[in-house]
């Protein structure tokens, strides 16, 4: 059971950070509702070790999504209503991290390392897809398809560019060093290096992932109006063309199926002896 000295502590920060996040305009109202259940529970049953690494991908993810607005905007690429996520966004990127801290904190009164592992690579991959994306957009040039290397316009799924590549790397070197901070062990070096690699390695190959999946499976669209290639079903205002892609297989389906991804390829890391870090 969670003490009541958590309770109050994580009560009080989510409030804060709610209200921070309403000031910011980081969610839309059912962004919001979906963004304070999953932090709330996370908080309550992991613990500040659990809600560190999300508040980073959270407040990080935020601000950057905001920087240059207007230039993503005119590119036709930007997140709508200024960048507030909805809940489908929130559910996408935070729901598989949520549930590895119910199933950690049902089973074990300390976790093991392979949740924890696991929970990091849900919460690094969306944090490193959501980075590549935001930083991709500022990319001078024309991203290129992962699958065909073709040049394709800014907000194509599977898109990718040195800029977002960058980005989805050292994603991890601000996730990590914060974690390690609020890790209960005597060896902070070892788990250091280890959560790094775990990180780099489960992050960058699930939103690698994320990005084959957007350039194959994902519904892509057109707008009628600009004649943008989108991956939105409505775009400037008007319901968009679909070009390919499976009909339900949005943005927020393919960050879900590569938020598990991350999470398996992180568990299996620590789960097969690859690496090892030890909590306490
Ligand atoms: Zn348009």
């Amino acid at each position: 059971m969670p003490s009541l000295e958590l309770i109050i502590e994580a009560t009080v920060v989510m409030v804060a950070l709610m209200l921070l996040s309403i000031k910011a305009g980081f969610v839309d109202p059912g962004g919001l509702i979906s963004s304070f259940i999953i932090g709330y529970t996370i908080y309550i049953f992991g613990g500040r070790l659990f809600f560190i690494p999300l508040l980073i991908f959270y407040v990080i993810a935020g601000l950057i999504t905001k920087v240059r607005y207007e230039e993503k905007r005119l590119k036709g690429a930007a997140e709508e209503k200024f960048g507030a996520r909805g809940w489908r966004n929130v559910l996408a990127n935070g729901g598989v991290a949520a549930a590895i801290v119910y199933i950690a904190a049902y089973a074990h009164s300390v976790p093991k390392p392979e949740l924890l592992a696991a929970y990091l690579g849900a919460v690094s991959t969306a944090y490193a897809d959501t980075l590549a994306t935001e930083i991709g957009l500022l990319y001078p040039g024309e991203p290129r398809l992962i699958t065909s290397m073709k040049s394709v316009s800014a907000g194509t799924p599977g898109g990718v560019s040195p800029y977002g590549t960058a980005a989805q790397l050292l994603s991890a070197f601000t996730i990590v060093p914060v974690t390690v901070l609020f890790l209960p062990t005597g060896d902070k070096i070892t788990a250091f290096l280890s959560l790094l690699i775990i990180v780099l390695v489960s992050s960058f190959l699930g939103s690698t992932f994320d990005s084959l999946i957007g350039a194959t499976v994902q519904a892509v669209y057109r707008c009628k109006v600009c004649g943008k290639t989108t991956e939105k079903r409505i775009h400037c205002n008007v319901e968009t063309q679909r070009l390919k892609g499976i009909k339900y297989v949005d943005n927020s389906v393919v960050n879900l199926t590569a938020t598990i991804v991350g999470a398996a390829l992180a568990y299996a890391l620590v789960h097969f002896g690859v690496i090892s870090f030890e909590i306490i």
